[in-house]
């Protein structure tokens, strides 16, 4: 018997590969062509899978690694080598993965068994014990408190540790002008991580999507871990630099900053090289030697990854498959083209953007705060902000990508989101520091020069009313939506319908 190890299980010491004698892995490379992947994504994931081949070989491990275009070649050419061959397997997150991989195992005549996927902390009982067979919406703190009580993480004789569940309002904090954050780490692509992002270079002109990618030209240089060494030195590097002031910087943008003192972790956790429980037992480990570590940051960062990571896992086990096509908003206009390439003279959009260009990667305010938020109002499909992620981030899976854009960016389909996460500018210029730069005058909601988030914002409310309305969490906005009603709101929602040109003819 074989272990089959896919692309992101990539973790010697969890699920049955901890003592296999003989693993078989493939690189599907028509995968890298499907769609517009970001070269730093294709890279890290082809580059963790050979790196990981060679681990464990060192080890001792038989691996057959096949290079093949489709896992339907590769299940062929291990067939013929192996003929009736067994093969175990843990479970893939995305949706629809486990029966195709049995189907091209049984019709070549070998078989497959499927087992629990060890590398999430999670299983369907703790979900069955927040929620039950409730129908929707599935509340997050409700499912986080479970996850606090059944691992006894930040507990203390059944209660939380603090006294309180969530300190998230200590975590909404703007750095002062001074602030300088921590370096986030870089590792340096060694001759195997070097030959892929040669190969990926070479891809280019060579996509299959419509329209062609990448649209991604010139990266940096490629910098995220691609071994279980590097993973874990940038999880040690977190915990020592920059955990302390994770909580209080979390929801803050600064235009010169791209990483804060988030923990840049979810690239290597989510292809395995790192376990959410060892993660977060090295941030509690931490906080214990370092007591100063302040609770709002330990807490924070744990709810993060106990609670949201696990979350959103289920939910889109729940919500598949309709939640990758939910769109109860019926949000239908196209992803305006400044998304692929960060030409806009709004401040935040086009630094926003340009830093997914640069690293695939932008953190969490600015997905949903940011680009999320502006799709939002602005009426894309969200099936299309999906691609556009997937497609964009070193870290999106369609597991945890889907409910994270269809669902909490959005509100596409009412599974746990209460109300739509939609801000205007006073937001962006309340957590950020891009709006003093910017061209656009983040006070005016209308006429010209007037910030595209005040007039999109108002007339997404008024669009949408009949829905939003009646939403008891919406009361407020409304009220406020009432006083602009007339000529105001006319000339609001004029400027709106000119972002929108403006958008479709590239001179936002
Ligand atoms: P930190 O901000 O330091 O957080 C620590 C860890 O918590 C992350 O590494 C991640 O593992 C976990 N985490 C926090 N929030 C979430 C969440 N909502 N869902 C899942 N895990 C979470 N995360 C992805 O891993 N892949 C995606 O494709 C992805 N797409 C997103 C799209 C949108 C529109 C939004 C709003 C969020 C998305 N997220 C996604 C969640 C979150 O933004 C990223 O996990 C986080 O920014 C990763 O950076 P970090 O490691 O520096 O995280």
């Amino acid at each position: 018997m074989a272990v089959l190890v896919l692309g992101d299980q990539l973790n010697l010491d969890h699920g049955p590969v901890a003592n296999a004698d003989r693993v078989v892995m493939m690189e599907a490379r028509a995968f890298a062509r499907r769609r517009a992947y970001h070269p730093h994504k294709l890279t890290l994931v082809f580059a963790a899978m050979r790196q990981f081949r060679d681990q464990l070989r060192e080890r001792g491990t038989t691996v057959d690694y096949y290079g093949c275009e489709t896992f339907a070649e590769g299940f062929d050419t291990h067939f013929e080598r192996r003929p009736g061959d067994e093969l175990v397997v843990m479970e893939p997150p995305t949706y629809g993965a486990t029966d195709r991989l049995r189907e091209l195992v049984h019709e070549r005549g070998g078989h497959l068994n499927v087992v629990d996927n060890a590398l999430f902390i999670s299983s369907r009982s703790e979900w069955e014990q927040a929620f039950g067979d409730r129908e929707p919406p599935y509340r997050h703190e409700e499912f986080y408190r479970v996850m606090r009580r059944e691992t006894g993480f930040l507990m203390t004789d059944g209660d939380p540790v603090g006294g309180e569940w969530n300190y998230d309002e200590e975590n909404r904090q703007f750095p002062g002008e001074a602030y300088e954050p921590p370096e986030p780490p870089r590792f340096e692509p060694d001759k195997t991580t070097r030959e892929v992002a040669a190969w990926v270079r070479s891809l280019s002109g060579s996509y299959d999507t419509d329209p062609p990618g990448p649209g991604w030209a010139d990266p940096e240089p490629f910098f995220w871990p691609v071994t279980r060494e590097e993973a874990v030195e940038a999880l040690e590097k977190f915990v020592d630099a920059r955990l302390a002031e994770f909580g209080p910087y979390q929801d803050a943008m600064l235009a010169d900053e791209w990483a804060l003192n988030h923990a840049l972790l979810s690239s290597a956790l989510n292809i395995g090289l790192l376990h959410p429980r060892e993660v977060i037992e090295a941030v509690i480990t931490a906080a214990r030697e370092r007591p100063d570590t302040p609770l709002n940051s330990v807490e924070g960062f744990v709810r993060q990854v106990l609670g949201w990571r696990e979350f959103m896992r289920h939910v889109y086990r729940k919500g598949m498959p309709q939640l990758a096509s939910a769109n109860q908003l019926g949000a239908d206009r196209e992803l305006p083209e400044l998304y692929w390439t960060g030409d806009t003279d709004m401040a935040c959009l086009s630094d926003v953007v340009d830093g997914v260009r640069q690293r695939g990667y932008s953190h969490h305010i600015e997905r949903l705060m940011i680009l999320s938020n502006f799709a939002l109002l602005y009426g894309v499909e969200p099936d299309q902000l999906n691609e556009w992620f997937h497609a964009g981030y070193v870290d999106a899976y369609h597991w945890v990508t889907t409910p994270n854009v269809v669902e909490m960016g959005s509100f596409g389909a009412g599974l746990f989101a209460t109300k739509p996460y939609a801000a205007s500018a006073n937001y962006v210029n309340r957590m950020s520091d891009y709006c003093s730069g910017c061209d656009y005058y983040h006070t005016k909601d209308s006429g010209e020069g007037a910030c595209p988030f005040n007039s999109l914002y108002w007339d997404f409310l008024a669009r949408n009313e009949e829905r939003l309305r009646d939403n008891h969490r919406m009361g407020l906005v409304y009220s406020h939506l009432d006083d602009k009603r007339g000529e105001e709101l006319d000339a609001i929602r004029e400027r709106a319908s000119e972002v929108r040109r403006l958008a479709e003819d590239g001179d936002l």
